[in-house]
């Protein structure tokens, strides 16, 4: 039997700030091939950005990992 939903559906339903569950929820690839998820909350403008570590749980990524993976690399 299944212990947890399968796919999806890590991230967190309502803000971590405020706790509207107003959010929009939008998948992105880094540019170093990192799937993240980006919410965004209506209520209070709060964004986040997740992604799914080695135990399947959805972990918060802080923005400076964000930026620094979508950094373009030099070759
Ligand atoms: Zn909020």
């Amino acid at each position: 039997m299944s212990t947890g939903p399968a796919g999806g559906g890590l991230e967190p339903t309502v803000c971590s700030s405020c706790a509207s569950p107003q959010l929009t929820r939008l998948p992105m690839v880094l540019t170093d091939g990192t799937e993240v998820t980006f919410v965004s909350c209506h209520a209070c403008e709060r964004r986040e950005w997740f992604t799914v570590g080695e135990d399947g749980l959805a972990q918060s990524l802080p923005i400076e990992t964000v930026l620094a993976r979508s950094a373009k690399k030099p070759r």
